[in-house]
């Protein structure tokens, strides 16, 4: 990793390659594991929710093929694991196209090796911060992949409480959903202590203000206030293993330690 010719600080933590070493991938490096195992030492649930939020990005791009979305826009797309997002929708719709968006170098230096897609579709990668929507929306990457003139699924999957500034991280989702035409949808997670109990959320507050975690988990309404004018999918905002969950309850992560959001929501 890193012999790309791109500069890479291996030294500091990134979210990218620490939520690869919780869903059990192999690409991370030691701040990576042990910002992940400080993190899951005070909030033991935090592996089983990374998976859970996975999980959910798999179905939410099934629902959304299904209701016949074939073009995806994934923002914070993460490192290569099973059930990328081209893989769900292609199985659906071999001619969907995806382009995939993230800030991280190694994420784009593995997603150029590994995410080809089924030829009928397409893929395309742009390495883009999402607190910079405008050239996203402007690259050439994605004028030439998607049309924007036709519904897209625009995805936020576990990346926007990576952008601390709480009226920038409105204005991203704003920004980004303006560019979509009706028909479009914006699935997306965020991390919340909205189910913590007091003595969880000050363990968090503590180890955010000392740069412990880098989550900056936001509760039920300011979440849904990014969703204002668009028309909530049922079952609304739910704990991320809740959304339309095709598994045992038993086998869901329960915790009052943290939690994560999801919901899908319709413009129309
Ligand atoms: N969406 C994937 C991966 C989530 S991990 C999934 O849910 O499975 C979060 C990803 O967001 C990482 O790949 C990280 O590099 C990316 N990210 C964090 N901050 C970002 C930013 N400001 N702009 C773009 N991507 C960002």
């Amino acid at each position: 990793m890193g012999e790309a010719g791109e500069t890479i600080d291996t030294s500091v933590p990134h979210p990218a390659r620490r939520y690869n070493y919780w869903l059990g991938g192999k690409d991370h490096f030691a701040a990576d594991r042990a910002s992940g195992d400080a993190i899951a030492k005070a909030f033991p649930i935090v592996v089983d929710l990374a998976r859970a939020n996975r999980k959910f990005l798999g179905r939410a791009v099934r629902f959304l093929a299904a209701e016949g979305i074939r073009q995806f826009l994934d923002v914070g797309t993460g490192l290569p694991a099973p059930d990328n997002t081209h893989e769900v929708a292609q199985r659906v719709a071999p001619e969907a196209r995806v382009v995939y968006v993230d800030n991280d170098p190694i994420v784009m230096t593995h997603a150029r090796a590994l995410l080809q897609g089924d030829p009928r579709g397409r893929t395309a990668y742009i390495e883009a911060d999402v607190r910079d929507p405008g050239a996203v929306l402007k690259h050439e990457a994605l004028r030439d992949t998607l049309d924007l003139g036709q519904p897209v699924g625009l995805l936020l999957i576990a990346v926007l409480h990576f952008v601390h500034d709480d009226g920038q991280a409105a204005t991203s989702v704003r920004t980004l959903v303006d560019a979509l035409p009706p028909g479009s949808f914006v699935a997306l997670t965020h991390g919340t202590m909205d189910v913590s109990s007091a003595e969880g959320v000050a363990r968090y507050e503590k180890m955010f203000a000392a740069g412990g975690t880098d989550v900056r988990a936001r509760g039920r309404e300011q979440i849904l206030g990014w969703f204002d004018g668009l028309e909530i999918v049922e079952p609304g905002l739910t704990l991320v293993s809740d959304w339309w969950a095709d598994d045992d309850p038993a086998g869901r992560p329960v915790s009052d330690d943290l939690g994560i959001y999801a919901v899908v929501a319709r413009k129309n």
